[in-house]
């Protein structure tokens, strides 16, 4: 840490630089123009790494760029914004003292300098600047805190939404979309004049208890792992939302999508998981694990009746043979 001297007499620097040993001050640097200071502080063109400067005695009237230029390109500098800078004036004119503070200086002296002010001032520099650095690194520190804290909170939410062995959305996740869907559904066909629907599709594999008797538990999760990444995968639309609804039981939210296209959701998910090829002999409906799949649509829904509808038609495809899709009647199709 040094304090840099900046002045075109080389007499004056001396005179600047003695009073500051004198007042125990060791690193000190000195340039004789504005230029040789900028390159000094890193400022361009910059040559060498820039000095580490604490605060900066800048003269007034130097040829080329004078200290008052100086002082506004150093304060506009963003690595050396904070540093103070003490001009160093002859003129004791308020003008001149105006110009330094509009300039960016945090404080002014005139010559002759008088040892005992010069020694306050500067102290009263540095500890402004000391000050103002340790706050800084407070704020820096606060600031990674608080971003630690919001990283963590993030990962909770996510893991308080997240079925542990699947992956996919779990029921509670699930539950509170539903809602928010129906709701938003609700709200917003008031205002539209074509009917938009949310669809609800209920997806059960097939046999899975036989499949757990025949490969053992283990293999029985493994699959269940299996299935909910290929719904995962098979779905397109990043609103849609699949969910473990319990056991061997996952949940589907298709927003914005009417029954035939629903449908069409459906069979893609059926097949995806059909073309896994997970063996399983004790099925009835294929060699390999399959699901069954119960479809409801309604452009008005409440959660309670979509989700009995699509438990309805769920049943209705296993009833039919499984591995196969089944659509609910539609109970409130909007009027036409
Ligand atoms: P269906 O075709 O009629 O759906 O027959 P199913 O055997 O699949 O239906 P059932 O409801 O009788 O059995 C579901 C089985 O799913 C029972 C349970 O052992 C198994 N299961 C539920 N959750 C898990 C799980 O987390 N891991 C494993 N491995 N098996 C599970
Ligand atoms: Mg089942
Ligand atoms: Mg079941």
């Amino acid at each position: 840490m040094s304090i840099l001297v900046v002045d075109d007499s080389p007499v004056n620097r001396r005179v600047l630089e003695a009073t500051l040993r004198v007042e125990g001050f060791r690193e000190i640097l000195g340039a004789s123009s504005a230029e040789e200071a900028f390159r000094l502080l890193g400022i361009e063109p910059a040559e060498k790494p820039a000095s580490d400067v604490e605060v900066i005695l800048m003269d007034v009237v130097m040829p080329g760029i004078d200290g008052f230029e100086a002082c506004r390109r150093i304060k506009a500098t963003p690595h050396l914004s904070d540093t103070p800078i003490i001009i160093v004036t002859a003129m004791s004119e308020t003008e001149s003292i105006e110009k330094a503070f509009d300039a960016g200086a945090s404080d002014y002296l005139s010559r002759p300098i008088s040892r005992v002010e010069l020694h306050a001032r500067l102290r009263m520099a540095l500890a402004v600047r000391r000050e103002q650095e340790s706050r800084k690194a407070r704020e820096r520190e606060l600031l990674a805190v608080t971003q630690q804290l919001e990283f963590a909170n993030r990962k909770l939410t996510e893991l308080t939404r997240t079925d542990g062995l699947t992956g996919v959305a779990n029921r509670r996740h699930f539950d509170e979309t539903i809602e928010v869907e129906c709701r938003r559904l609700r709200r917003a066909t008031h205002a539209l004049s074509a009917p938009a629907w949310l669809s609800l599709l209920m997806i059960d594999v097939d046999h899975f208890k036989a499949f757990n008797d025949a490969y053992g538990h283990p293999r029985g999760d493994v699959c269940l792992q299996q299935v909910a990444a290929a719904l995962k995968r098979a779905l397109l639309r990043p609103a849609d939302v699949v969910a473990r609804y319990g056991g061997e039981e996952f949940a589907v939210i298709l927003p914005d999508t009417p029954p035939d296209g629903a449908f069409n959701v459906a069979e893609r998910l059926r097949i995806a998981v059909q073309e896994l090829g997970i063996t399983h002999t004790r099925n009835t409906a294929a060699s390999v694990v399959t699901v069954s799949v119960g479809v409801a649509s309604s452009p008005a829904p409440e959660s309670a009746d979509l989700l009995a509808s699509a438990d309805a038609a769920l049943y209705e495809a296993k009833r039919g043979g499984r591995n196969r899709v089944h659509v609910a009647t539609c109970a409130n199709r909007p009027v036409a």
